[in-house]
């Protein structure tokens, strides 16, 4: 057993705050959060069980709930001159997780990787073989022939072919599915993002398909069309949901409406990039985009975080560990820091389906937390100051996962 304190606890129970809180953890499980003293010095070995936190405020483990592990921002993987070797891009990843954990991200939706290598990587992870977040493993994404992504293996034209992708997905061990329903940026030759690839039945298959076994459906969607065909197929989640068209973000409010009305969490896919590439690129468009955000959250659509982190976007590298960097976006866009801080933990965890184990401070949950210097419900850029990861009780570092205090409880 070990006791964790500080001079705040955030529970994740939203607007819960414990000043001088502590939270009783036992090997990889909460077992208690409350006032200092609650959970009684017995509870504990020695006194090496007892870490304390003055200054530091102790928060669930945030959730980046839209990456790409496998993307490393410089390259396109279509054009790229020589392939990456499977065995590379698996270290690629495995670095990459270790900078998203080091950023405070303890629980990470991978939407997109080749070869079931999200799969090796999470269950690695699991092994305490690499460091990195829990991961939550889409898989192939499923697409049109040619279609956005086509080359991550998960091309599907009609509904039988649809069907097949997703148990194969399901039967490499996905832990939800993934669907292009609108076409992208980033796939030469592929159908622009106001395009959409598939309609509302194809969508319902794949639904269908994930509901077999539990597991939600993120769909992409920049188009119109496929905004609305995914929240008509029952999707769990919409990224992006840009409201693109020929001639840029035209937000429609009925639309947003609608979404908000289903209860389908739509992850805008904000990340800290999103300044240098407004220098670079000049500020209309994404003006246009952060008023869509602003707008979606005034409608009452149930935002998430995610960065998308591993696309380069306009030539600028999209970093998994500039995770905080996507939540002062969300701030540019009218939130406040507690609800930013709602959205990346505990509904983001929902959203991802692991609002059972993740997501908020509560017993029996997995000691997923982080501690930060200072207090990021008055300065949010405080969550940059990370000085303790637990994935599970185990102590993630720099250097690696910490068997020892692992293996005290
Ligand atoms: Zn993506």
């Amino acid at each position: 057993m070990r006791i964790i304190r500080a001079a705040k606890v955030l529970t994740g129970r939203p607007g819960e705050v414990l000043e001088d809180g502590e939270v009783l953890i036992d090997g990889a499980t909460i077992v208690s959060v409350g006032p200092r003293g609650h959970a009684g010095e017995h509870a504990v070995a020695g006194e090496g069980d007892v870490l304390d936190l003055p200054g530091h405020t102790v928060l669930p483990g945030l959730v980046d709930a839209h990456v790409h592990l496998g993307f490393d921002d410089r390259v396109d993987p279509v054009t790229r001159r020589s392939p990456e070797s499977d065995h590379h891009l698996l270290l690629r990843m495995a670095e990459n997780a270790r900078k998203l954990v080091s950023a405070g991200v303890t629980t990470a939706r991978d939407l997109g990787a080749r070869g079931f290598l999200d799969i090796a990587l999470r269950d690695a992870i699991e092994e305490g073989l690499a460091v990195g977040p829990h991961v939550v493993a889409a898989t192939r994404p499923i697409t049109i022939t040619g279609g956005h992504c086509w080359y991550m293996g998960g091309e599907a034209d009609d509904e039988p072919a649809i069907r097949r992708v997703a148990r194969e997905n399901l039967r490499a061990g996905a832990d939800c599915l993934k669907v292009m329903a609108s076409g992208g940026q980033m796939t030469p030759g592929a159908p622009p993002s106001w395009i959409p690839q598939h309609g509302t039945e194809q969508l319902r298959a794949v639904v269908e398909e994930a509901a077999t076994r539990g597991k939600g459906v993120a769909a992409h969607a920049h188009a119109h069309a496929a905004i609305r065909s995914a929240v008509e197929a029952g999707v769990t989640t919409i990224e992006h949901c840009s409201f693109f068209t020929p001639s840029g973000h035209r937000y429609d409010p009925a639309l947003a409406d609608l979404v908000a009305a289903s209860g389908t969490f739509v992850c805008p896919t904000v990340h800290g990039a999103f300044e240098r590439i407004r220098k670079v690129h000049g500020a209309e468009m994404l003006d246009a985009w952060l008023a869509g955000v602003t707008a979606m959250r005034e409608a009452g659509v149930r935002l998430i975080a995610g960065t998308d982190a591993g696309f380069a976007v306009g030539g600028i590298a999209n970093e998994t560990d500039g995770y905080v960097g996507g939540l002062e976006v969300f701030a540019m866009a009218g939130h406040g820091n507690a609800e930013i801080i709602e959205l990346a933990t505990v509904r983001a965890a929902d959203a991802c389906g692991v609002g059972q184990v993740a997501g908020s401070l509560d017993p029996g949950k997995r000691a997923d937390l982080i501690a930060v210097a200072g207090d990021p419900l008055a300065r949010l850029a405080d969550l940059r100051n990370v000085t303790l990861v637990l994935v599970s009780g185990r102590s993630v570092g720099q250097a690696g996962v910490d068997t020892v205090t692992s293996s005290a409880g």
